[in-house]
């Protein structure tokens, strides 16, 4: 049998993987779920037809959300992820000795149980004791906690359902006000092809927040067009005095890859300035 997953990017533009199998199908009360397993790119998470994770690059977007904030903040003890329900995130916070709790917000406890059966090696960083879960949507969470984090990291799906209220600007305001007094952000913040307009939007309602705010870059092969942005918030810290020397065990990321990250193309730059139209 010939299987493929089809996921319409837009109305000219879709992606194809080849499907060796459905390891399990469910309709959540968010969201479709699906875990395929896919020829070369392995197990894959699918949520309403968008591929999340495959097990075979997600370790770059997670390393990069969580190695770049974590880095940036010299002593980070108490960390707050908001979605990430496929533990990947988690896994790579986890590595840092100075950690002592995690929060974990998911809308959706499905994803986090078949993370834990069918995705193990991200799914098992639900095992650890500094972990803590909560089942909610994020942006009531981050406007009610009386919490308080050395790192926030929104690792959220793309701005479409439930993760559409996670990339406007009262969430990006709810999660200063929940920051210590030198807290770092850090947020996916979409392809700089498909996602001009939300990029534009969510860098520049960081930047209104914060004193110091970075976009920096990473290629995850899995993702629509490759090219992936992600946006650092940071109340007292420049990324210039990050130490990435802090990360190890990493497939990805390391010292060079710090340096690198932040250099963006002029068209870039130009989204960030408000050119969203080309
Ligand atoms: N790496 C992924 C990407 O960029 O496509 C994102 C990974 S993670 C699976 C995204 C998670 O965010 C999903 O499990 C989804 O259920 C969760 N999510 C979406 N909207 C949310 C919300 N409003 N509050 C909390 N979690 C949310």
């Amino acid at each position: 049998m010939d299987l493929w997953l089809i996921e319409h990017q837009t109305n000219n533009y879709k992606l194809n993987w080849r499907v060796k199998g459905i390891v399990c199908h469910k309709r959540t009360k968010v969201q479709d779920l699906l875990v395929l397993e896919l020829e070369e790119f392995g197990r894959a998470l699918v949520l309403d037809g968008a591929i999340q994770v495959t097990v075979m690059d997600e370790y770059i977007y997670n390393e990069m959300i969580t190695h770049v904030p974590l880095c940036i903040h010299k002593n980070p003890r108490k960390v707050l992820i908001i979605g990430g329900g496929d533990g990947g995130a988690l896994r790579e916070v986890l590595k840092h000795g100075t950690v002592q709790k995690v929060h974990l917000v998911e809308i959706d406890e499905e994803v986090i149980e078949v993370s834990k059966k069918y995705l193990p090696s991200m799914g098992d960083s639900f095992n650890d004791p500094r972990v803590d879960v909560v089942i909610e949507n994020g942006k009531n969470y981050v406007a009610n906690t009386h919490e308080k984090y050395d790192v926030v990291i929104v690792d959220s799906s793309d701005p479409v359902g439930p993760a559409v209220t996670l990339f406007q600007k009262q969430f990006y305001k709810n999660c200063y006000r929940i920051l210590n007094e030198d807290g770092v952000l850090s947020a996916q913040t979409g392809s700089p092809f498909f996602y001009k307009k939300t990029l534009n939007r969510s860098f520049n309602f960081i930047k209104s927040l914060f004193n110091h705010t970075h976009l920096y870059l990473a290629c995850i092969p899995t993702y629509p067009s490759g090219l992936w942005s992600f946006t650092i918030g940071s109340k007292k810290y420049d990324k210039s005095s990050g130490n990435p020397e802090k990360a190890n065990n990493t497939k990805y990321f390391n010292a060079e890859v710090y340096r690198s990250c932040w250099g963006l193309p002029e068209f870039v730059k130009k989204i960030l300035e408000g050119d969203v139209e080309f």
